[in-house]
């Protein structure tokens, strides 16, 4: 699973700091997750393929997560882009595109759809054979989602000596990666964890951009490998946090701690502030293991 950081700042795009996009790699999949002004700059500069972007997922309607959106539409139309893709956010969006793509009678030659979100409720809203997205609803001044991006349980592995030794045909090798118990050659049944491993374990990326504190999101993102969690504030611009519905690092931190991930990455950063540091030293005080965004870096899980 790798994270690549496109933009991790709030409100204006500026010199140095971008507004909220990201990549997730997982499963062979490309997830574009929001799509602030200069991302496809940022996707070029990052070197992802444009081709294997088939899902954006976009949280709200607030431009700081979407005004890159129409351009990273029409620069897919100007690539003569032929692969279909699928975009994911709250009601509206299918409107505000396809405005824009009407009134510059520049419809795309590749497939479009929208997926539009109204649900207050966490939905399953993408599906395959390896990974799962369901919506966290998040609590902001407009309708908004956060994503949790799923892997499915994966197969139990073959100790391929001891399958060797137990005798058994090749072609049972799938039904034993599946955790059944086979017959070998001579009609013995052999039990599955007796020639097969503990599976890799699964992991999840969970992303809550933007949102006040909110303790209703712990069921959904519980015990996730990782969770994104935005951090527009420090605790010296609390009181900021109610009237624009953001939080802080060191909320962030608590709902780290609470919901027992693994890793805490902060991001979502105000402008007005020029170090990080101290965002890292206040979310650390309500749970461990913090990592701080910064556009253009990447994570490993
Ligand atoms: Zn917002």
């Amino acid at each position: 699973m790798k994270l690549t950081i496109l933009g991790c700042h709030s409100a204006t795009p500026r010199t140095n700091t971008n507004p909220t996009s990201q990549v997730l790699e997982i499963k062979n999949h490309m997830f574009l997750i929001d799509c602030g002004e200069g991302t496809q700059v940022e996707l070029r500069r990052n070197k992802v393929k444009f081709s294997r972007i088939k899902h954006i997922f976009i949280s709200h309607l607030h431009g700081d997560h979407y005004f890159g959106l129409i351009g990273l539409v029409s620069t897919f139309q100007l690539l003569t882009r032929e692969t279909e893709l699928h975009i994911y956010g709250p009601k509206g969006i299918k409107e505000v595109i396809t405005l824009q793509l009407k009134l510059s009678q520049s419809w795309t030659s590749y497939p479009l759809y929208f997926h539009e979100l109204t649900s207050k409720e966490s939905e399953l809203i993408f599906e395959d054979d390896k990974v799962e997205v369901y919506t966290i609803p998040l609590k902001h001044r407009v309708y908004t989602n956060g994503f949790l991006f799923k892997e499915k349980e994966n197969e139990r592995k073959l100790d391929i000596n001891a399958v060797l030794n137990a005798n058994i045909n090749v072609a049972y090798y799938r039904k034993l990666k599946q955790g059944a118990d086979v017959e070998n050659e001579d009609g013995i049944l052999i039990k599955n964890e007796t020639v097969t491993k503990d599976p890799v374990p699964a992991k999840s990326y969970a992303y809550c951009s933007d949102t006040a504190y909110n303790e209703a999101i712990l069921p959904i993102i519980k015990n996730a490998t990782v969770l994104y969690h935005e951090s527009t504030f420090l605790d010296k611009n609390e009181v900021l946090c109610e009237p624009t519905k953001h939080s802080t690092a060191r909320q962030a931190g608590r709902i780290a701690k609470k919901a027992n991930v693994s890793h805490l990455i902060l991001g979502h950063f105000s402008t007005r502030y020029n170090g990080y540091d101290e965002f890292e030293a206040q979310a650390k005080e309500e749970f461990e293991n913090v990592l701080l965004a910064k556009d253009g870096k990447q994570f490993e899980f």
